[in-house]
C-alpha cells in the first residue's frame, strides 16, 4: 500500500522517551505545573472502582458536549493509555484542553482543592443520570451535619450538606485522629458571639459544631500543610509531623459510637515536596475499609 507522505503527521511526544516502569505502570508528562493534577489522576487510575466506572461509561454525542470537551471521555482515554500503551508516560494535554485550559494555564499553580471540586462538579453534571455520575457520587460523597444547640431552650438547628473532601488542620496536631476529633469538637457561642435563638427570641449561649452523618465509600482527607505568615505576607509550609494509621476506625468520630467498627484501610498517599510558594501538591492518602467494603482517601 502506498502511503502519502503528506498524510503522515509526526507529533512530538515527550512520553515516548520516558522509560517504562519495570512493574508496568506508566507516568504522566508534566506540562509545567501539573504535578498535582498528575498525582491526582494517578490516584484515580489506581482506584479500581473509579477506573471501572469510567470504562463502563459510554460517550454520547447527543449529550451536546463535543468529544474534545468531554472530561469524562478524555479521562477514560487517558486511563486506557495508562493501562495499555507501550510508552513510558502519557500526555495530559487532551484532558487539560477538555477543562478549557490553554497551555499557559498548565504553567500556573492551581488550588488543588478547588480543582478537584470543579472537576467533580463538571463530571457529575456531564454524567448526570448515567451510571458514571451515580458511581462518582456514591464513591466520593459523604454527608455532614452542621448544628447549633441552644443551651437555654435545648433547641437544635441542623443543616445537612454533602462533602467531597475534608480539610484537616495540621498545625498543632499530632495525628489524623487528633485532627478529626478537633474537626468535630463543638465551639461555644457566647458573649458578643452568642447565638440569636429563634425559640428564645434572644441571644443565648449555644454550642455549634459539625458531625458526620455518612462517610463516602472513598473518604478523602486533605491536610492543611500551608499557612499564611501575615508578617511577611507569604505562604508557609507547616512541616510538622502528623501520623496516620494503616487502619482507621471512623466509628469514634460518629455520634453513635457503639456497634460495629467502621474500619477504613489506608491505601494511597500523595506527598507534597518542595516549598510552599512553588508547590501545590497535596499528599493524598486513601484508606479502604476491609470489613465493610468502604474506602478512605486522605490528602495532605
Ligand atoms: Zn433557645
Amino acid at each position: 500500500m502506498d502511503v502519502d507522505p503528506a498524510a503522515v503527521k509526526f507529533t512530538f511526544d515527550a512520553g515516548c522517551f520516558a522509560a517504562s516502569s519495570q512493574c508496568g505502570f506508566k507516568g504522566l508528562v508534566n506540562q509545567g505545573a501539573t504535578c498535582y493534577l498528575n498525582s491526582y489522576i494517578q490516584t484515580l487510575f489506581m482506584t479500581p472502582e473509579t477506573r471501572s466506572a469510567f470504562y463502563n461509561w459510554r460517550y454520547n454525542e447527543k449529550g451536546g458536549t463535543k468529544p474534545e470537551y468531554s472530561i469524562a471521555l478524555q479521562l477514560q482515554r487517558l486511563f486506557a493509555r495508562l493501562q495499555v500503551s507501550s510508552i513510558g508516560a502519557a500526555q495530559t494535554t487532551d484532558l487539560t484542553k477538555s477543562f478549557g485550559w490553554e497551555q499557559k494555564n498548565a504553567f500556573q499553580q492551581h488550588d488543588v482543592q478547588e480543582f478537584i471540586q470543579k472537576l467533580y462538579e463538571i463530571l457529575e453534571a456531564t454524567s448526570k443520570g448515567s451510571k458514571l455520575g451515580e458511581a462518582l457520587r456514591r464513591m466520593h460523597h459523604g454527608v455532614e451535619q452542621y448544628y447549633i444547640h441552644c443551651l437555654t431552650c435545648d433547641t437544635v438547628s441542623e443543616r445537612e450538606t454533602p462533602f467531597l473532601n475534608l480539610c484537616l488542620e495540621v498545625k498543632g496536631m499530632k495525628s489524623v485522629e487528633e485532627s478529626l476529633k478537633s474537626y468535630i469538637t463543638p465551639e461555644t457561642m457566647q458573649g458578643d458571639n452568642a447565638y440569636r435563638c429563634g425559640q428564645c427570641k434572644d441571644k443565648q449561649k449555644a454550642s455549634r459544631g459539625v458531625r458526620f452523618k455518612e462517610f463516602p465509600y472513598i473518604f478523602s482527607l486533605q491536610l492543611k500543610r500551608f499557612d499564611m505568615n501575615w508578617n511577611t505576607n507569604e505562604r508557609v509550609k507547616v512541616s510538622t509531623k502528623l501520623t496516620f494509621p494503616r487502619i482507621l476506625d471512623l466509628k469514634q468520630f460518629t455520634p453513635k459510637q457503639d456497634g460495629q467498627p467502621l474500619n477504613y484501610e489506608l491505601y494511597s498517599v500523595l506527598i507534597h515536596t518542595g516549598v510552599a510558594s512553588a508547590a501545590i501538591t497535596m499528599p493524598t492518602l486513601r484508606i479502604s475499609a476491609l470489613e465493610n467494603g468502604m474506602n478512605l482517601m486522605i490528602r495532605e
